[in-house]
């Protein structure tokens, strides 16, 4: 199979919100009046993101899940992608799944792809996705003020406790193995979310390495602290029996927002929950100064070592 065959086969679908899809030198596409393009890349790098047997749906999943992600951070609606692969071979198996995985996730959120780049090499994906938002509506991490409420969706360290698991470093039982390895391979990307939160939230950020890593990038780029009530924190039953709560503030791959937002938005924030049927919790809490201090509800710190996931650390 050649690579032009390669990409025409298991690549080149459609591309209605493009004026020019894959098959040219560059893909044309047209933003929307009002908004401006919102556009991120995240890449997947075999044996540091996934394990090099992983499941290819999942993993198609998963390459475009997490870069849908940083657009729900950011409030924006995804419309393109583009999609640079390395791979070992050519193995038409593992790239139709791999194709399924992406296209249906793509499907649900009206995602075209619109180009990307295909080599030999070690297994390596990496998505550039571009959404839009209107600019005064994008919801970015320098927004926080004092007093605002520190929110999260969803549960977290559930990714984190599934990934431990096959560390080798917890043994867990069938069915909450099952459940954790789902939230580890399969996250849902927050875009209604984000969309909810435009106008409401202050700042917002996705959690892809971990609460407090990146609960603490809002803090920097707003310049204050932040107060987290410990045992506010949501955490699935399996995470609280496993013993290993901690993981909820220092693991990674939640893929779920952290935002804050003014105390008067409380019920607004209540009402979208509803809506969604998704838990939003309120953790915390923004405070002057710098940095995070974590605290159970007697008003004891905890300890908070390791605090998230770095590449050169
Ligand atoms: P060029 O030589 O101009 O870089 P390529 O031969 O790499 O173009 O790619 C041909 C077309 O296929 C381009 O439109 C490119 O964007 C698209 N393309 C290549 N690889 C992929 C891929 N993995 N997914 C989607 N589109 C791809
Ligand atoms: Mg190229």
């Amino acid at each position: 199979m050649s690579e032009f065959d390669l990409i025409r086969r298991h690549f080149n679908r459609p591309a209605p919100n493009a004026l020019l899809g894959i098959g040219d030198d560059a893909a044309l596409f047209q933003v929307s009046a009002g908004n401006v393009s919102a556009i991120s890349t995240d890449m997947l790098v075999s044996g540091t993101h996934f394990f090099p047997d992983a499941d290819p749906f999942l993993l198609g999943h998963k390459t475009l899940a997490v870069n849908l992600s940083d657009l729900a951070a950011m409030g924006a609606v995804p419309r393109w992608a583009t999609l640079a692969i390395a791979l070992p071979q050519a193995d038409d198996v593992w790239l139709e799944r791999f194709s399924a995985g992406f296209f249906a996730l793509a499907q649900q959120h009206g995602v075209d792809l619109i180009g990307g780049d295909t080599t030999r090499g070690p297994l390596n994906l990496c998505v550039s996705i571009i959404g839009e938002v209107p600019p005064q509506l994008a919801l970015r991490r320098d927004g926080a003020r004092e007093g605002d409420d520190i929110w999260v969706s969803g549960e977290l360290g559930d990714a984190a406790l599934g990934l431990a698991h096959l560390q080798g470093k917890v043994a867990l039982p069938q069915a909450e193995l099952a459940t954790c390895l789902t939230a580890l391979h399969a996250p849902v990307p927050r875009i209604a979310l984000g969309l909810a939160l435009r106008g409401i939230a202050r700042s917002a950020i996705d959690i892809s390495d971990g609460l407090l890593a990146d609960l603490g990038h809002i803090l920097v780029r707003s310049q204050v602290a932040a107060r987290i009530v410990f045992d506010d924190l949501p955490l699935s039953k399996t995470l609280r029996d496993s013993g290993q709560s901690k993981l909820a503030l220092s693991g990674g791959d939640d893929y779920e927002l952290c935002f804050t937002a003014a105390v008067e938005n409380r019920v607004n924030i209540e009402h979208i929950a509803a809506e969604l049927q998704l838990p939003l919790t309120r953790i915390g809490t923004i405070v002057a100064g710098t940095g995070c201090v974590v605290h159970d509800v007697n008003g004891h710190t905890i300890n908070i070592e390791g605090n998230g996931y770095d590449h050169f650390n």
